[in-house]
Formats: structure tokens, C-alpha cells, sequence
């Protein structure tokens, strides 16, 4: 899709050209260490054979919170004043950022409000109350539950710390692209779940300023890949949510984005969509292969080489984004009895 233009490969190496930089995602690997999981890279054997080339599986789904969201809350939450953090701060996700806010708002004795709306599940708002953060119940939407983020933003001076589009959350999530580098300097390609594009984006700026060829891939569903949408129309478009097994990939970009969207536009090199099907198969064959237990979103990777989607050329790295997928949906994927 996107050709990779050689004004944007030098804006890689300037101070600032883009959002965010290899130095920003450096400090924050500085910053993070010994709070967030520095993570297994380790070699797939099955995919090796099937591919004929060396493929490496990236394990985020060993953070403490089982999901990669972790390494952009610590950053962003780390960067904050000693006043930003009295006051303390407020988010609306219920999903695997929600929890990593939680999580690294306890380690660093910070206080942290989670607004969902009453339609959130009881097992969810439990995960995330268990990781001691407070839970504000209010509207029906998710729409409902971000007005009272931003009403707490104005009104308690509370900071709002955003799932994807803010640089100090984009750096967190490149500090993938640094450890994958320093583990596998001959690195040819990685293959990313995409949705608001903090993770891409990030691992893109850390990958391509080390080293420009490595190609990186943005992998979404078919049903609802807001990205997609927006780089196929040049800018953010609204898009239908659709219920998809990868249900962390879900959600629009922002129609005012800031950061990720120009990210991903100039560094991806494609993007890649799955169907149901495809996803399924991934999330089987980490169970079965690999024995790693992943989420839809976190297999997406796997499923677009065992869909041959993705031409490989070189050693190829495989975001393993997350694992939190409820138990009886893994078990009856795995067992083959649904999509
Ligand atoms: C959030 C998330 C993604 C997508 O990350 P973006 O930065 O929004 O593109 C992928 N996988 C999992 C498990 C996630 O929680």
C-alpha cells in the first residue's frame, strides 16, 4: 500500500520531524525498566517449517497485565509532575489500557478513576476494581463514560492518559521495537496488530531509525479496521463498530487524531485485514503450536501468515500483543466448535 519515500526514511533521524522519536522511545526504555516485563522473543518452530523462514513470536502476553499497554501508561504516567500525580488520573478504558492504568497507577501510589458505562460486564469491572483502581459507573455508551473523563479533566484537574494517541504512550509501546532489535539485529520484518496505531507506530519509528529496511506490517480485522479506513481516505474517518473476536482491536481512531494516524500513514508499508475465520485459526494455532494462550487481537499476526496473507523474506518478528480472552471463548475456539 504505502511506498516508503526516502524524505520520510530521513525524517526518521531529525530531531522532532515526526511526533515521536528513536530518542523519546530510548528514554522511555530508560524510564520503564525493571517496572514493565522486558519480554521473551522466542522462535516458533511450526512457523519456521511453514514459512521457510526464521519467525520469531514477541510475548507481550508475559506483562503483568497481560497485554503490551502496559509499557505506554508507565511511560506517560512516569513523565507527570509530583502535582499531576497528587491529582491523579482518569481514563475509559475497560480493556486491556484500562487495566494497565490501574496497574501502573497502584505500583507508582497514584490514584486512578476508570469510567465505564453500565453496560460494561461485571467479570470486567471486577478485573479491573481487583487491580485497585476506582470505578466510576456512568451512562450507557462508551461515548457516555469518555464525557465524564473529560468532565473530570476539567473540573478535578484529573489527567486523562489516552489508550493510543499521545507521544509519551506511543514511545512506551516502541520500546518492543528496541528489545526486538537488540535480540535479532538481522531483523527483516514485524508483523503488528493495528487499531488506534500507538503500538505500530511506535515500533515503526524504533525499528526503521535502526534500520530503515525492516518492514513493518499492520495487521486488523476486516470488521471495523479504522486505520485502514483512514489511510485508504488520507485522513480519520468515523467507522461502523462491528463485534469481532479481535475485540481489542476495536474503536475508532479519533476523528481529531493527533499522533498515530500520520505515524502509520508514512511508516507502514501495508496493512493486512482478516476475516473472523482467519483470527480463529490464529488463536488456535498458539494454543496447539505454541502453547501460548492469546487473545483475537494478539493472534492476529500468526493468522495472517497461516492465512498467506504476508510474503516472507528474512527474519520476521510477530507482535504477540495480549492474552486476556475469556476462558470458556479460548476453549471453545480451540476445541474448533466456534469462530
Ligand atoms: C490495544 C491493543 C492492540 C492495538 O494497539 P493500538 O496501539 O491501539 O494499535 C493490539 N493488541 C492488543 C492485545 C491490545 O490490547
Amino acid at each position: 500500500m504505502t511506498i516508503m519515500k526516502s524524505d520520510v526514511l530521513s525524517r526518521l533521524t531529525e530531531e522532532k520531524a515526526l511526533p515521536v522519536t528513536l530518542a523519546d522511545i530510548e528514554q522511555a526504555a530508560a524510564r520503564i525498566v525493571g517496572r514493565v516485563a522486558r519480554t521473551p522473543l522466542i522462535r516458533s518452530r511450526t512457523l519456521c517449517e511453514r514459512t521457510g523462514q526464521p519467525v520469531y513470536l514477541k510475548l507481550e502476553t508475559h506483562q503483568p497485565t497481560g497485554a503490551f499497554k502496559l509499557r505506554g501508561a508507565m511511560n506517560a504516567i512516569l513523565l507527570l509532575d509530583d502535582a499531576a500525580r497528587k491529582r491523579g488520573l482518569v481514563t475509559a478504558s475497560t480493556g486491556n489500557h484500562g487495566r494497565a492504568v490501574a496497574y501502573a497507577a497502584r505500583e507508582l501510589g497514584v490514584r486512578a478513576i476508570i469510567c465505564m458505562s453500565s453496560l460494561v460486564p461485571a467479570n470486567k469491572v471486577e478485573a479491573i476494581r481487583s487491580l485497585g483502581a476506582e470505578i466510576r459507573i456512568v451512562g450507557l455508551s462508551q461515548d457516555d463514560a469518555q464525557e465524564e473523563v473529560e468532565r473530570l479533566t476539567e473540573s478535578r484537574g484529573l489527567t486523562p492518559i489516552p489508550p493510543f494517541d499521545h507521544a509519551d504512550v506511543v514511545a512506551g509501546q516502541g520500546t518492543i521495537g528496541l528489545e526486538i532489535v537488540e535480540n535479532l539485529p538481522e531483523l527483516a520484518a514485524v508483523l503488528v496488530p493495528l487499531s488506534g496505531g500507538g503500538l505500530a507506530g511506535g515500533i515503526a519509528v524504533a525499528v526503521k531509525a535502526l534500520k530503515p529496511q525492516i518492514r513493518v506490517i499492520g495487521i486488523s480485522m476486516e470488521r471495523g479496521a479504522a486505520m485502514h479506513a483512514a489511510i485508504a481516505a488520507g485522513k480519520p474517518v468515523a467507522i461502523r463498530e462491528e463485534e469481532t473476536l479481535a475485540d481489542s482491536l476495536g474503536g475508532g481512531i479519533g476523528l481529531q487524531n493527533h499522533v498515530t494516524f500520520t505515524l502509520c500513514r508514512d511508516l507502514l508499508d501495508d496493512v493486512i485485514l482478516l476475516s473472523e475465520d482467519e483470527i480463529a485459526e490464529g488463536i488456535r494455532h498458539a494454543a496447539r503450536n505454541e502453547s501460548v494462550t492469546v487473545e483475537g487481537a494478539g493472534a492476529v499476526g500468526i493468522a495472517a501468515i497461516l492465512a498467506d496473507k504476508v510474503g516472507l523474506s528474512g527474519p520476521t518478528a510477530i507482535i504477540i500483543s495480549g492474552g486476556n480472552i475469556a476462558p470458556k471463548m479460548h476453549q471453545k475456539i480451540v476445541a474448533g466448535t466456534t469462530q
